[in-house]
């Protein structure tokens, strides 16, 4: 009897499904659908609800302009039926503009932020401002720096210096976003930040975290000279650092409210007192890594 039963059940199931196919089926469209998919009808009846779902998504992709116009239900992903011997898989596949996305946004993956605005990965040679004459002679050396860099020559890098919020930062962060584009990895350090969590590291990643700004093909030490001064600072942190890049030739970037000359007398003052060898020391470094250059404009933070 028990068997009697289950084989009764299993033919109304049959039923019950050849049923909801054949009326999803006479939705033209859907129908469509299906008969592009490599798949036999006896299969596709077993699937008739996530097949819908599945249609409903293609649907909206073919109507989509932008990733932000999405209106499936997991956004950037289509909904996909696939054949899997006998049976269907269906999976979230990237849409056409989310893969158009994915690929325009890869070169951030070879951006490491260390306590900098994550917007900063934005930055864009193509957004700097053209109205200010200053900036002529820097992008004029990023290009030339770009060039060189392609050829294996070991270009300096740039000690920017000028007033607060002209620009600075942001400028080199294009620069470095182009980079990136090129698949080099670059560091971009919010220098005094950085030695902060430094600071507090000792006792865990301390070695990984120096060692890789340290190591790092390209990098940039944001707002140097804004720091509180310490001979650790100077002597443990940033000497070791800049002689090592400098005995690698890696490319190193700075940015700072302060000339080489003010950054000098600034390192030679410490809590623990005054060695002008020392600062000098640090300042023949930077020289022997960078080009100084000077960015003069007025303050664009709001
Ligand atoms: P600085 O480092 O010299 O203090 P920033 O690079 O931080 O200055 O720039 C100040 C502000 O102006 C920031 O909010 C930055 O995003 C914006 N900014 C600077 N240059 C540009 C640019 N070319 N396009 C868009 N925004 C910019
Ligand atoms: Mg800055």
């Amino acid at each position: 009897m028990k068997e009697i039963n289950k084989m009764l059940d299993q033919e109304v199931n049959q039923v019950n499904l050849i049923h909801s196919y054949q009326e999803a089926c006479s939705n033209k469209e859907f129908k469509k659908f299906i008969e592009t998919l490599p798949i036999e009808e006896e299969i596709l009846m077993k699937y008739t609800s996530n097949l819908e779902d599945a249609f409903e998504e293609e649907k909206n992709c073919k109507n989509c302009k932008s990733l932000a116009c999405c209106k499936n239900k997991v956004v950037g992903y289509r909904y996909t039926p696939e054949k899997e011997k006998s049976i269907i898989k269906f999976s979230y596949q990237a849409c056409k503009w989310n893969q158009l996305a994915m690929k325009e946004n890869a070169y951030k993956e070879n951006l490491e932020l260390f306590d900098m605005p994550i917007e900063i990965k934005e930055a864009s040679l193509k957004e700097v401002y053209t109205d200010d004459k200053s900036r002529v002679p820097i992008i004029k050396y990023f290009k030339e720096f770009m060039e060189k860099y392609q050829k294996k020559e070991n270009p300096k890098g740039l000690y920017l210096t000028g007033s607060f919020g002209s620009g600075k930062t942001y400028l080199i962060a294009a620069l470095l976003n182009e980079m990136a584009k090129k698949k080099v990895r670059c560091a971009l350090v919010y220098y005094p930040e950085f030695l902060r969590s430094l600071k507090s590291s000792f006792q865990t990643d301390y070695n990984e975290r120096f060692d890789f700004i340290k190591t790092s093909p390209v990098l940039l030490l944001d707002d140097i000279g804004a720091e509180n001064e310490s001979n650790w600072a100077r002597d443990e942190v940033l000497g070791p650092i800049l002689q090592y890049r400098m005995q690698n030739h890696l490319a190193t970037f700075f940015t700072s409210n302060l000339t080489l000359e003010e950054l000098e007398s600034s390192l030679a003052i410490t809590s623990s007192g005054v060695d002008k060898v020392k600062a000098r020391r640090i300042i023949e470094r930077i020289k022997q890594l960078t080009i100084p250059m000077e960015l003069i404009g007025k303050n664009r933070r709001n």
